[in-house]
């Protein structure tokens, strides 16, 4: 559903991304790790349209999106959770909810889809007249995952969503990942904690310099380089295998 061939992008005359391809198939969680500096985000951001695409094609749907505005984006059905989660802090739960519905004008959608989400996250329903300010950092989390999921899409991505968290809520936030896939939305995560992006994801792509070394399916713990990588040679595979939040 999300193709992304050779797509050299970045800043101005700054080239970040030199051909990346990345596939985001029906019903997968697709992760994409590397060290800091790699261009994960860059490579959310150029979906998104928040980034200059210098040459390359990004297909979604059978589609030509490269040059779609933000907004026509959201409007096709991608929703962007971006890094740090930009809550607007001194608004209550339920205000920022309503802000990820600007782009819908009925009312009653906006309240059907709101709703909506409550059923998914019942800590929020319960904490919507709080100030977003005094929530834990997962539960911030949670509100600008909801608040995206509020557009009702079809393709969600990520970024470094476990970002600050503690091991609990990082759990939590994987889980609900989870839940969010298999209430049919497709999700492309950029994260650096790399060990438990993988345990969700159905496919991974390293991403390093700008380029994709490494991708695969569940079977990448396998791989000897990322193993030594991200898990440590002396790490048990089976323990590994066991999803554990290390
Ligand atoms: P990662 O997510 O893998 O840590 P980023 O995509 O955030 O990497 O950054 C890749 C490179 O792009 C870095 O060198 C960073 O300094 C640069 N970069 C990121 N955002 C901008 C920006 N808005 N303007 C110019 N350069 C940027």
């Amino acid at each position: 559903m999300l193709s992304i061939k050779k797509l050299y992008s970045g800043y101005n005359k700054s080239e970040i991304l030199h051909g990346v391809d990345i596939d985001v198939n029906a019903g997968e969680i697709v992760v994409l790790i590397g060290p800091n500096g790699a261009g994960k985000s860059t490579a959310l951001k150029s979906i998104f349209s928040l980034t200059d695409i210098y040459s390359g094609k990004i297909i979604y749907n059978d589609r030509d999106i490269t040059k779609l505005k933000t907004f026509e984006l959201i409007e096709l059905g991608i929703s962007f959770v971006p890094q740090g989660r930009q809550l607007f802090q001194n608004m209550t739960v339920l205000e920022n909810l309503q802000m990820g519905a600007f782009m819908i004008r009925d009312k009653e959608v906006i309240q059907k889809g709101i709703e909506e989400v409550f059923k998914k996250f019942p800590v929020l329903k319960e904490k919507q007249n709080q100030i977003s300010a005094t929530l834990s950092g997962g539960q911030q989390q949670l509100v600008a995952i909801a608040r995206a999921l509020i557009q009702n899409p079809q393709l969600l991505l990520l970024d470094e969503p476990s970002l600050g968290l503690s091991p609990k809520m990082m759990q939590e936030v994987f889980d609900k990942i989870v839940e969010i896939k298999n209430s049919g939305v497709d999700i492309l995560i950029v994260e650096q904690n790399a060990r438990q992006a993988m345990c969700i994801a159905d496919r991974t792509y390293v991403l390093e310099g700008g380029k994709i070394g490494i991708s695969g399916g569940k079977d990448i713990i396998d791989n000897p380089k990322i193993r030594e990588i991200y898990f440590g040679s002396d790490l048990n595979p089976e323990k590994v295998k066991a999803c554990p939040i290390l």
